[in-house]
């Protein structure tokens, strides 16, 4: 017997990745990323969202993307030692979402927040770089989706990184977009 509310969220799912929020999410192995060498899971219904940027490279086309993504998840695994690139999701400067650690794996992105919250990376220096309108709309709809999943609550609120740890991540430029963002709070 399927629960009302599992019924209920499959249809969410099926509606928002059909529908609604017409999100494409380029995965791990569609980017040739490496397989984690553990995880941990993630519980859904998370109360909060972290904005990152890389502080890396910025990427205008997918297979600078991609070329990015491997030399840092490599950079995480190799030389930091964790199980996997350290995000759940990254946003690219083409505007693509790219699979980091996903869905209900607990991420290596926010001391202390990591079980609290999904963490989603814009690629790049954002004291320098400025997000682009798609950039900023594949965040938003990705934040969407991870509401219609369960992921996060729908009630979730939103940090930059930098109002939950010593850092100037997310970057300035990112960081005054997302205070615009409805879910912000301060
Ligand atoms: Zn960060």
């Amino acid at each position: 017997m399927v629960s009302y509310k599992t019924l209920v969220g499959l249809l969410a799912v099926l509606f928002c990745a059909q529908a609604v929020c017409g999100i494409t999410i380029i995965s791990k192995s569609e980017w040739g990323g490496r397989a984690a060498t553990s995880k941990s899971n993630l519980a859904n219904g998370l109360a909060y969202a972290v904005i990152h940027h890389t502080a890396d490279v910025y990427c205008t086309t997918k297979s600078a993307c991609i070329t990015n993504l491997k030399s840092m998840q490599n950079y995480h695994m190799n030389t930091l030692g964790w199980a996997d690139i350290g995000y759940n999701f990254l946003i690219g400067g083409d505007g693509n979402i790219y699979e980091g650690r996903g869905w209900n794996v607990l991420g290596a992105h926010a001391t202390n927040w990591n079980s609290k919250s999904i963490g989603i990376s814009f690629m790049g220096n954002y004291n320098n770089n400025k997000p682009t309108a798609a950039q900023i709309s594949a965040a938003k709809s990705l934040l969407s989706y991870a509401v219609s999943k369960g992921q996060i609550s729908s009630s979730y609120i939103l940090y930059g990184h930098r109002q939950v740890g010593s850092t100037e991540c997310p970057g300035t430029n990112l960081y005054n977009e997302i205070k615009t963002w409805a879910n912000w709070r301060a």
